[in-house]
């Protein structure tokens, strides 16, 4: 029997915990941008899974290679070795210039890796004394939902009521080296950052800031963390963000579009002066490095270096920008964005234009309440966009 989207909707919202808030759309059926309601309506999904999806949905060659491993091993955990992580291992620090890799699943706790290289790095290899390691952070930052990413963030409420939080955790104003600069102690260990804010409402950095950031951890022997789970693996219009400034972290933290929106993976990469550091049993997870995943993520990153997703979206992302800052309308305060990673932040609550683009065929979210954020599958085509915009246009062109 096939349900409705009403009824599904009144399910979730009967047995579901209250942590989201969806538009009232319900998704059965999805092959690369488009999405299928139970109904049959069709929309184009311009969020991509908070870009998770970024090779577009089901892409062929990745589920391929999830049938194909699934029919041979899904999971061995890590005490044993399986024929999937080596190949994944040597993919991905090929592609990130790195010398070790260390799987996980999701997004937070790949953050939560790093913090925990960070510190043990800060202990172990700079001196600093026992308990005293120190991480700065941004303010408006979005490293996830774990207590440790709770601790990372600026918004005092959420902090105040899971407290307490984790100690040794700072925040500076994003995008201000002077007062990174002013934070830093002998006792830092790492600078945590997103080198694009996207839950905070598409921030870009002032220019320069990346590299003089960069120089300011080199001098001060601090560890220069990116957290790309989001902005990374093409979704700016380059492979890495930290590439439009050309500096290379020393970790970088990856997930969502890892496993191409078909299985989750995230891990952190960095070379082994820092990452090695772990040894057997001081961190690990049950499914990191699972088969699935790893022939998953191999497959992925594949798409997304055949298909050359880094530069469709660049060019395609300065299009799009280009159309959206044509509309006049005194709401739009500001388009702003990198490759097909565009916000626009309006006057006032951005809800009522994503349902109306809803309406329309348009799936897109608001974030930070007053900001729509727009984030297509890499694999867009030039008319879906056009199509897309047009749709856009005819809700906010006042
Ligand atoms: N870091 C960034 C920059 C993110 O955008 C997100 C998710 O939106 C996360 C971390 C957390 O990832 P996950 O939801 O997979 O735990």
């Amino acid at each position: 029997m096939v349900r409705t989207s009403e009824e599904i909707i009144e399910q979730t919202q009967e047995f579901g915990a209250k942590n989201y808030h969806p538009l009232p759309v319900v998704i059965s059926k999805a092959e690369g941008v488009w999405v299928e309601d139970p109904e049959g309506n069709r929309f184009m999904d311009m969020l991509s899974a908070y870009s998770a999806v970024n090779q577009g949905h089901r892409h062929p060659k990745i589920i391929d290679a999830l049938n194909k491993q699934a029919e041979r091993v899904t999971l061995t955990s890590r005490a044993f070795h399986n024929d999937q992580l080596g190949p994944w291992y040597e993919k991905i620090c090929k592609l990130t210039n790195k010398e070790m890799a260390l799987p996980m699943n999701t997004g937070a706790e790949a953050v939560e890796t790093a913090i925990k290289t960070a510190r043990l790095w800060g202990y172990n290899v700079k001196g600093v004394p026992e308990g005293k390691a120190e991480i700065i952070a941004c303010d408006g930052n979005f490293h996830g939902r774990t207590m440790t990413a709770v601790s990372l963030s600026d918004d005092e409420e959420e902090k105040r009521a899971f407290g307490p939080a984790l100690p040794g955790l700072k925040t500076i104003p994003y995008g201000d080296v002077e007062a990174l600069k002013e934070a830093i102690t002998e006792n830092t260990v790492g600078f945590i950052f997103e080198p694009i804010q996207g839950e905070a409402g598409i921030n870009i950095p002032p220019e320069g800031f990346l590299k003089e950031a960069f120089d300011v951890c080199k001098e001060n022997n601090v560890l220069y963390i990116a957290d790309e789970i989001q902005a990374g693996l093409g979704r700016s219009g380059k492979m890495f963000a930290c590439d439009w400034e050309n500096v290379s972290p020393d970790i970088l933290i990856l997930g969502k579009a890892l496993g191409g929106g078909v299985f989750p993976i995230s891990c952190v990469v960095a070379n082994k002066d820092i990452l090695g550091v772990f040894t057997p049993g001081s961190h690990g997870s049950t499914f990191g490095g699972n088969p699935l995943a790893c022939a998953v993520s191999v497959a992925s990153l594949e798409v997304i270096e055949e298909e050359k997703l880094p530069s469709r979206s660049l060019e395609l992302g300065q299009y799009m920008k280009a159309e959206l800052e044509k509309i006049n309308n005194p709401i739009i305060k500001e388009v702003r964005g990198k490759g097909l990673f565009v916000g626009v932040e309006l006057t006032e609550p951005a809800r009522k234009y994503c349902e109306q683009l809803k309406q329309r065929g348009v799936l897109c979210k608001e974030t930070h309440e007053t900001v729509i954020r727009f984030a297509p599958p890499l694999v867009i085509k030039q008319e879906d966009l056009d199509w897309a915009i047009e749709k856009i246009k005819e809700v906010l062109e006042a």
